[in-house]
């Protein structure tokens, strides 16, 4: 059996809620989301012409760093997908880095062979929660005991992923059911209050003065007034990427980012440099993050 990769100083938190308008983080208490944008960045995301607003593609090119011309992932269905040739960031980190990883959350194809999934395939831990019911109440239940469970992992320094994906269902869910009202934006500051609990998890490991953390939150798309997406209007096709840590300096001027950029900077921060058979349509953040581009 051999051995995992020494851990070195860098780790990776990805915390992916799903659905969450841009135009309203303004009016909303996310302090701890303000906090990472501080340190760091938040920018607006959006979602290209070849991607159906939908949370199946939008999260599968997140985490692989692919387009859907190479991952296949057109929908809420993933059957047909190519995730074997273009995995997700912790199941390639998993088999080809021998990095430990973890994924954590609610919904079915991300994390179980249902729908044609799962998207994260193969990491290191895997936590998936299920929802009691099909409703937002059951939905912030769940995503309590995800951020429970994943504080838990996050905290520890024995088990210590390196990378780490985390997803947020209930914000996208209480959309489809109420609609973009006064139950979708306390949805929001509860999904910033387990950030929160995240963060702090993180930053309680007894390692922690030793680590270099890069947080990096994300959502996958939009909604209309109404509740839903799918469609192509400017509030569905409006995501956006937060992310702090090693190369990312505060307030720095960004580029256009892309979600395939996650992914890439996910190597990035933990200085890895993509084989160029990866076919990453992604970039890291910032230049100042690419250990491709750092002097030998
Ligand atoms: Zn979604």
């Amino acid at each position: 059996m051999s051995s995992l990769w020494p851990a070195g100083s860098r780790r990776v938190l990805v915390v992916g809620i799903d659905g969450v308008r841009l135009d309203l983080l303004d009016e909303l208490h996310t302090p701890h989301l303000d906090s990472v944008a501080a340190a760091g960045f938040l920018a607006r995301v959006e979602v290209d012409d070849a991607t159906p607003t939908m949370s199946g593609p939008c999260w599968a090119t997140i985490v692989t760093g692919v387009g859907v011309a190479k991952h296949g992932v057109f929908g809420n269905h993933l059957g047909g997908n190519r995730l074997d040739v273009f995995p997700d960031f912790t199941t390639r980190l998993a088999a080809v880095h021998r990095r430990r990883t973890f994924a954590a959350g609610g919904w079915e194809p991300l994390f179980l062979a249902r729908s044609g999934g799962p998207l994260f395939a193969a990491p290191g831990r895997l936590s998936y929660i299920a929802p009691l019911e099909d409703t937002p109440e059951a939905w912030e239940v769940c995503d309590e005991r995800v951020t429970a469970e994943a504080a838990f992992v996050l905290g520890r320094s024995d088990d210590d992923p390196q990378a780490s994906f985390v997803y947020l269902g209930a914000v996208d869910e209480t959309a489809h059911f109420l609609g973009c009202g006064e139950e979708y934006r306390r949805s929001i500051e509860a999904a910033d209050v387990r950030l929160g609990r995240l963060l702090d998890a993180v930053r309680s490991r007894p390692s922690y003065a030793d680590e270099e953390w890069t947080v990096i939150v994300v959502t996958d798309h939009g909604h209309v007034d109404a509740g839903g997406h799918g469609g192509r209007s400017d509030l569905e096709r409006t995501a956006w990427i937060a992310a702090q840590g090693p190369g990312i300096l505060p307030g720095a001027p960004v580029l256009p980012l892309h979600h395939t950029d996650v992914a890439a900077h996910v190597y990035a921060a933990l200085e890895i440099v993509p084989d160029p058979h990866w076919t990453l349509d992604g970039r890291p953040f910032t230049p100042a993050a690419d250990p491709a581009l750092l002097p030998v």
